[in-house]
């Protein structure tokens, strides 16, 4: 190892120690003839005192630049000790520094105050994200995802991974393909969730599943939404009922919030379960903010909207793609109808109510789901209603044909990963969650995509492209 410890780990304990230390140059500071650098890595910063003869040696270093720092760990007088940082009481007095890597002036002030979002920012994200404040976020997501992890395997569900080369289905948003050199003139679509996966894997019996799973749509950017793609906590459960899809997800959460972001508290547990006619009547928006003090960061106000509409009128703004031009599903064609509600699918289907369930917290969808269809005839009638036609059915068949094979009743939900942390930690922009997000037109700015690609690879593709 390049270090004996981090810049955020030494303490008074340590004085007398001889150490080594390796990270980035935050400052360096001339005092006449010794120096003080101020030396970063993700755990935190430690001073260096660089006595007369190095600081002659080294001269200047420019911010940034990554060096090696042994010496001795010395304590600093009461009086000097600094209450900002965690290495406060003590310095490293360097007795060796060796400049691993300098580095040019940077393009960007790593300037905590700063927002980022910024073209600039994006651009050099892997500076914006040296910022310890901006680095905070990806630690938590770290944390957040660890924990989902060792909760849902706790109670018993698998993490199984499911295809990102798939097909294309009329699933609601437009998907991303991917043209195929083998299969000349065929393409591949990147998931817009594991949907159908999840659902075939409780048909083959493993009846707790989880991902942390990707999910690409070929979408516009919003606030709360970055474009292109995104992370589910996808999760699928047979043998349950709607109640028991709600509370196991109630108590991830309030566990994960508890564990997690223990400075946060949550309006209402167990979660309020809201109709959506009453929600839409109250607070005219299915995604209700049922927070008592709406300023407070630390206020979560999760609920539950419950007894959606099966079918939606099809807008412009949320257009259900592959649907037809009147029904659209609410949530997916995969939603079951509830019992009661069956017999109006021929004569009033816009008043079926569905099992469909919406995990809401202050006033952001952070995660849908619902009980499934498990019977082919069902499931064929819904396509109908939505407007497939038979080339569109065609599409499904594996789904309609896995239902014949004997299907276990099942259920489940996808929160947002992305979009959760963001209300949690009460960011602005999704992009403060996300390590390398895609700006608002769906590019990634750091390596440029997408691009231009070579005529030999298109060749090989089969692919021609329009002037
Ligand atoms: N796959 C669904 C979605 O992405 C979530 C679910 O129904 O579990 O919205």
């Amino acid at each position: 190892m390049l270090r004996t410890h981090t810049c955020g780990e030494l303490r008074k304990e340590h004085a007398g120690q001889k150490t080594t230390l390796s990270g980035w140059v935050q400052t360096h500071r001339i005092q006449g003839k010794l120096s003080f650098i101020l030396l970063r890595d993700r755990y935190g910063t430690t001073q260096i005192f660089v006595n007369p003869k190095i600081t002659q040696e080294i001269g200047e270093i420019r911010r940034e630049s990554v060096i090696q720092v042994t010496g001795e760990v010395v304590l600093r007088p009461e009086n000097q000790i600094k209450k900002e940082l965690s290495t406060g009481e003590i310095e490293l007095s360097a007795e060796k520094i060796t400049i691993l890597t300098h580095a040019d002036p940077l393009p960007l002030e790593l300037d905590e105050n700063t927002e980022s979002g910024d073209e600039t920012r994006l651009k050099y994200r892997y500076l914006d994200l040296r910022m310890p404040k901006m680095a905070k976020n990806i630690i938590k997501r770290h944390e957040a995802v660890m924990f989902v992890r060792e909760y849902l395997d706790k109670q018993g569900f698998l993490e199984i991974n499911t295809p990102i080369l798939t097909k294309s289905t009329p699933e609601g948003a437009r998907d991303y393909l991917v043209p195929s050199r083998i299969h000349k003139g065929k393409f591949y679509a990147l998931p817009q969730a594991p949907q159908q996966y999840k659902q075939l894997l409780m048909v083959a019996g493993f009846d707790k599943y989880f991902q942390i799973a990707p999910c690409f749509r070929d979408e516009a950017a919003r606030a709360n939404r970055c474009p292109g793609e995104f992370y589910q906590i996808d999760m699928e459960m047979s043998f349950v009922t709607q109640d028991d899809v709600l509370k196991i997800v109630e108590d991830m959460m309030i566990k994960l919030i508890e564990t997690v972001f223990p400075d946060k508290k949550i309006t209402q547990i167990p979660f309020p379960r809201l109709k959506y006619e009453d929600v839409m009547k109250e607070y005219g928006t299915d995604s209700p903010d049922i927070r008592k003090n709406k300023e407070d960061k630390n206020e979560m106000g999760f609920c539950w909207v419950i007894d959606f509409p099966l079918f939606t009128k099809q807008t412009e703004e949320d257009y259900f793609h592959g649907a037809g031009k009147n029904l659209a599903p609410s949530h997916h064609m995969f939603t079951a109808p509830k019992k009661e509600d069956e017999h109006l699918l021929d004569t009033e289907p816009q008043n079926v109510k569905s099992y469909q369930h919406d995990l809401v917290l202050n006033g952001f969808e952070v995660g849908g789901g619902s009980i499934r269809i498990h019977n082919s005839e069902m499931q064929a009638k819904i396509f109908d209603l939505i407007g497939f036609t038979e080339e569109q059915k065609k599409e499904f068949k594996h789904i309609l044909e896995a239902f014949k094979y004997g299907v276990p009743p099942h259920g489940g939900i996808a929160p947002g990963l992305d979009r959760l942390l963001m209300v949690i930690m009460g960011k602005d922009t999704i992009r403060d969650v996300i390590a390398f997000p895609k700006d608002s037109s769906a590019k990634d700015p750091v390596v440029n995509a997408p691009s231009t690609v070579t005529k030999e690879q298109l060749n090989e593709l089969h692919i021609e492209t329009k002037k």
